[in-house]
């Protein structure tokens, strides 16, 4: 439904440049209505035995399995990822809705005590849902980020918002669809489109309970602000600049495939990806080489053409200011060691593409070497040691991710011992944590205290009583 009036934001294939849809921008009004259906819906749905709100996401999950090639092609129409990337990422999409149907299981209090205190007084503790959710997501995972929140927040017997990313409104649309035709109760799922109106909204709306919000840091901070001044729960997730340490004693074929398919997969556009290699001592002019060599092996092209290996950049916007980060790097006098700034994709001309891009020789004191890229830019800083390494590490502020390669256990478990961001990688360029494992970084990557999905997910959404009894 279009709300009535909404100014209209253009959402495009990246591969293409083609409008494919218009965005409504929401405005508070229309948040207002869809939290008022969400906190309508809530008594009845949290009274709902939660063997019955499971089944919901078991027949959920049975859909998106039956959809899954159709939610392929629209998150890499929308979005611009390969359909490997695109597939990848609704296969972690599913991974989190069976983690949360175990939800009868992972939703029980757990304790309970008798004789606490005196005698003839027990004390046991239940999980209750908040109310409604807000959920609040970026446009690079649109198909996934949304559901480390909702699947949880639904079996805990939440109702919830959803505002996804205005750049890449399709697929949730779909979703949501979905989901619906599994027998979820009226206004228990909500979806609103837009933008920052819509978002401030939601953190101002005195019925929202709690906030789930991914993207930029600047954004994270605000959002964590604002809704934890309204007195909600809140859990922000914010942007990346992930450091990949390469020790000298590596096997670097091995090493620089992983890398590199870190730095460029989903054309950089992940917040796990590496940013920032730094090769260790002697490795570095070979590091640097098979990196340049990799990086030229990628074919640029339309994500939905098979044999892809990296597709563009959301939108036009994003390919701007990406180049325009490349050209002052490259103005300050950094060395470009590849320069993807004029790559074209020959049947696809007016598509929002930059090939990879690699800066050598980078230090913590150019914008490249600390800033988020959000796009296919590999930065290499090589250092003497793996205490330079750490050196480096500290006067980046965001701290989400971080890997190493070596041989050695001993350099492993230093890194994983004393690393600032709370994803570690030894020997994994990606180090994702599975839907049943915690999610989130640090510093300015995460502003709240309790992750995303796993058993994290059912501490953020659920709140923990505790009954005393006396029975005299
Ligand atoms: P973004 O911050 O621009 O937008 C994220 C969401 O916030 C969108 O829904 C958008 O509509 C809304 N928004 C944008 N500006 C706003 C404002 N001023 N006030 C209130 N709401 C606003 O992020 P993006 O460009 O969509 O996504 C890329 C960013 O997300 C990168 O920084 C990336 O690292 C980060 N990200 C982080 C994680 C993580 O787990 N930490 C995961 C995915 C993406």
């Amino acid at each position: 439904m279009r709300p009535g009036g909404a100014e209209l934001f253009d959402s495009y294939n990246p591969a293409t440049g083609e409008v494919i849809a218009r965005t409504p921008l929401s405005r508070a009004s229309d948040v207002d209505a869809a939290v008022a259906a969400a906190r309508a819906a809530f008594e009845g749905w949290r009274e709902t035995p939660v063997v019955q709100r499971a089944r919901i996401l078991f027949h959920f999950h049975q859909k998106l399995e039956q959809h899954f090639d159709e939610l392929v092609r629209i998150v890499t129409t929308n979005q611009g990822k390969t359909l490997a990337e695109a597939r990848g990422s609704l296969q972690r999409t599913i991974e989190n809705v069976e983690v949360a149907c175990a939800g009868p299981s992972l939703l029980m209090g757990g304790y309970g005590l008798e004789n606490v205190g005196s005698r003839g007084v027990d004390s046991h503790v239940v999980r209750q849902p908040l109310g409604v959710c807000a959920i609040i997501t970026p446009f690079n995972f649109p198909a996934m980020v949304p559901m480390m929140f909702l699947p949880y927040a639904l079996v805990s017997g939440n109702t919830a918002v959803v505002k996804p990313s205005e750049q890449v409104p399709l697929i949730q649309r779909r979703v949501a669809e979905l989901l619906l035709e599994c027998d979820l109760p009226p206004g228990v799922l909500n979806v609103v489109n837009g933008g920052r109106e819509a978002v401030e909204a939601l953190c101002d709306h005195p019925d929202v309970r709690a906030v789930s919000f991914v993207g930029s840091s600047p954004v994270a901070r605000a959002v964590y602000r604002r809704a934890t001044h309204a007195g909600k729960r809140a859990q922000c997730f914010g942007g990346a600049k992930n450091l990949v340490v390469v020790m000298p004693d590596v096997n670097l074929d091995d090493a620089i495939r992983s890398i590199a398919e870190s730095f460029f997969v989903c054309a950089g556009q992940r917040c796990l990806a590496a940013s920032v290699m730094v090769p260790v001592g002697e490795v570095h002019a070979e590091a640097r080489d098979r990196m340049v060599a990799l990086a030229q092996g990628y074919r640029l092209g339309d994500g939905a053409v098979e044999g892809t290996t990296m597709g563009p950049v959301v939108t036009g916007l994003a390919r701007d200011r990406i180049v325009g980060m490349i050209d002052r790097s490259a103005s300050a006098g950094v060395p470009l060691a590849l320069d993807g700034r004029t790559a074209r994709v020959a049947d696809r001309p007016d598509g929002f593409f930059v090939g990879p891009t690699i800066f050598d020789e980078v230090s913590a004191d150019v914008e490249i070497g600390t800033e988020e890229v959000f796009g296919p830019v590999a930065v290499i800083a090589p250092v003497k040691t793996l205490e330079d390494a750490f050196t480096l590490m500290h006067r980046i502020p965001k701290a989400n991710a971080a890997a190493i390669f070596t041989s050695s256990g001993k350099a492993a478990r230093e890194f994983s011992h004393r690393a600032t961001a709370p994803m570690v990688g030894v020997n994994i360029g990606v180090p994702a944590p599975m839907a049943y494992f915690p999610f989130g970084g640090a510093r300015e990557s995460f502003f709240g205290d309790t992750k995303a999905h796993g058993r994290a997910g059912f501490d953020f959404f659920t709140e923990q009583k505790q009954t005393i009894y006396r029975w005299t």
